[in-house]
C-alpha cells in the first residue's frame, strides 16, 4: 500500500464491537430487520451474488444501507456479480471461444460486477440516496497484469473518498482493477472480498461488512453437522486456518489482507440482517474455548515416492521440480529411514494429480526411487484453536476421537493452532462429526 490516508475519519478499530453490534428495531416477525445503533463511522459493506440475486434482494440491500445511513453511519458499498452471472460468463466463453485471451476473459467477466453496481445505484437513488457507480479502475485499484488472478499492488481510491466528501455513496464493483499496462484486470474467485478489506484499508474505515448467505462463520460445516454453531468473534489467526483447510467463506485471500492490515471483519448474513461473526485480533481477555472449529477439506489427493536414498538434497531437488511444474504442495511428510532408504508422502490438489504423478514419475527413476502412487480419496479433517497453545492434549484428544470411531490416519501436520489429518474420504464426514461433538462444539 502506497499510504495510508484515513482523511479525517475515524480510524480501524476505534469504534469497540459493543458500539457498532446491532440490534433488531422491533420484532423480526414484524418484517422489519435490525439496524445500527447511533453509530458514526465508517463502513465497507461487501454483497455478495446471492446477496444482489435479482430486483428484490437489489432493492433490500438499498434498504439496509438507507438504514445504516439514517442511523449516522457513511457507508461504501462493494457488489459481487449477481447469482451465478460469473459462472454463465466463463461458460459463454467456453462456448464461444478455445483460446480465450486473458485481457478478454478480464474485460468480459468484470462486466458482471459492472451490471451489478449500476443497478444498486439506481435502487438507491429511487430512496433518494444519491450515489455513484465505480469500477475497479476508477476506484484506484491498480494491479499486476495476471488476468483472473490478479494481484492488487496499491489502492488510491480518490474519488471513492471524494463521493463519500459530497455525501454520496460510492457503489464500486468488486474482484477488479486495472493493470501498470492499463488493462481491465479480474482479481479472482471470491474476489469481491479482498476488494472490500483492501478499500475498508484505504479508507481508513471502522470495519467491513462481508454480507453473505449464512450467517456468519461456523464451528464446522453446518451442512455436515447440523448442531454447528455461528461464532460470535474469532481471531484473524484461526479464521486463516480455517479458510485454508476448508471453510470456504470469506475468501481466504481476504483474510489474509485483514489480518495484515488489521481490517476488522464482520460475516453477516443478508437475508436476516442479523449479527454474524466478528474478526478481529486475538485479545488476551477473548473468552477463549481451546478449540474453535473443526474443518475439512477434500479437494486434495496424496502422493507417495518410495524407496528414496536417504541423502542431501534429494528432498530440494523433488520439490523444485513440482514447484517449477506449477504445482503447490501442502502436507509433506518423511519417513524415517532404514537401511539408506525413506519414504516421501505429500498432498496436492486434485487438478494437478496428473501432472505430479508424471513429475514424480520421471523424477522417481532419475534419483533412483523405487515408485510412486497416489489416492485421491482421502480428506483433510483440521481441529483449530489459539487455546491449543497453551493448553497440552489437544493432538491426544482429536487421534483418540478417530481412533473410537476406528477412522485410520494416514497423515499429521501441525501449526502453533492447528492439528490437521489425512484420513480415507468416505471417513471424513463421520470423523468431523465426532470431532465436533468431543471438543465440545455441539451445542447442548
Ligand atoms: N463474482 C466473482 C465470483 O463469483 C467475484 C466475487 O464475487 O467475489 O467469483
Ligand atoms: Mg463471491
Amino acid at each position: 500500500m502506497g499510504r495510508h490516508p484515513n482523511n479525517g475519519h475515524s480510524h480501524q478499530g476505534r469504534l469497540s464491537t459493543q458500539i457498532l453490534t446491532y440490534c433488531s428495531n422491533g420484532p423480526l416477525s414484524e418484517g422489519l430487520p435490525p439496524v445500527a445503533l447511533n453509530v458514526v463511522g465508517l463502513l465497507v459493506q461487501k454483497f455478495g451474488g446471492t446477496a444482489v440475486g435479482d430486483p428484490d434482494r437489489i432493492r433490500s440491500v438499498a434498504e439496509h444501507v438507507s438504514r445504516t445511513v439514517r442511523h449516522g453511519n457513511q457507508v461504501v458499498l462493494v457488489v459481487s456479480a449477481m447469482g451465478k452471472e460469473t459462472d454463465s460468463l466463463l461458460r459463454l466463453a467456453e462456448d464461444v471461444s478455445s483460446t480465450r485471451p486473458g485481457r478478454e476473459m478480464d474485460m468480459l467477466i468484470t462486466a458482471g460486477e459492472r451490471k451489478a453496481m449500476a443497478l444498486m445505484c439506481m435502487a438507491l437513488h429511487d430512496l433518494d440516496l444519491p450515489a455513484d457507480s465505480f469500477t475497479g479502475s476508477q476506484a484506484g485499484f491498480v494491479t499486476d497484469g495476471e488476468h483472473q488472478n490478479a494481484r492488487i499492488l496499491e489502492v488510491r481510491p480518490d474519488r471513492v473518498q471524494a463521493a463519500l466528501d459530497t455525501g454520496r455513496i460510492p457503489v464500486v464493483g468488486g474482484s477488479q482493477g486495472v493493470s501498470t499496462d492499463h488493462n481491465v484486470t479480474f482479481l479472482g474467485r471470491g474476489g469481491s472480498d479482498t476488494t472490500a478489506v483492501a478499500l475498508a484499508h484505504a479508507l481508513g474505515a471502522d470495519a467491513c461488512e462481508l454480507y453473505t448467505d449464512v450467517t456468519g462463520v461456523f464451528t464446522t460445516d453446518p451442512r455436515v453437522v447440523p448442531t454447528a454453531k455461528r461464532i460470535d468473534r474469532i481471531s484473524f489467526d484461526e479464521l486463516l486456518e480455517m479458510t485454508a483447510t476448508g471453510c470456504p467463506k470469506p475468501a481466504m485471500r481476504s483474510v489474509e489482507y485483514a489480518r495484515t492490515h488489521g481490517v476488522r471483519l464482520h460475516v453477516r448474513s443478508a437475508f436476516t440482517w442479523q449479527e454474524g461473526t466478528w474478526v478481529d485480533e486475538e485479545e488476551p481477555d477473548m473468552e477463549q474455548a481451546i478449540i474453535s472449529a473443526v474443518t475439512h477439506d477434500t479437494s486434495e489427493a496424496k502422493m507417495t515416492i518410495s524407496g528414496v536414498p536417504d541423502q542431501p538434497g534429494i528432498a530440494a531437488r523433488v520439490f523444485r521440480e513440482l514447484a517449477e511444474a506449477g504445482i503447490n504442495v501442502d502436507m509433506i511428510v518423511q519417513n524415517v529411514s532404514t537401511e539408506g532408504v525413506t519414504d516421501i508422502s505429500f498432498t496436492v490438489p486434485h487438478e494437478y494429480l496428473d501432472r505430479a504423478m508424471s513429475t514424480g514419475g520421471s523424477l522417481s527413476t532419475e534419483i533412483g526411487a523405487t515408485g510412486v502412487v497416489s489416492d485421491d480419496a482421502i480428506a483433510k479433517v483440521s481441529v483449530i484453536g489459539a487455546g491449543m497453545r497453551t493448553n497440552p492434549g489437544v493432538a491426544a484428544t482429536m487421534f483418540e476421537t478417530l481412533a473410537d470411531c476406528g477412522v485410520n490416519i494416514q497423515m499429521i501436520s501441525t501449526s502453533a493452532i492447528r492439528v490437521s489429518c489425512v484420513v480415507s474420504e468416505d471417513r471424513a464426514e463421520e470423523a468431523v462429526t465426532a470431532l465436533h461433538e468431543s471438543f465440545g462444539l455441539s451445542g447442548d
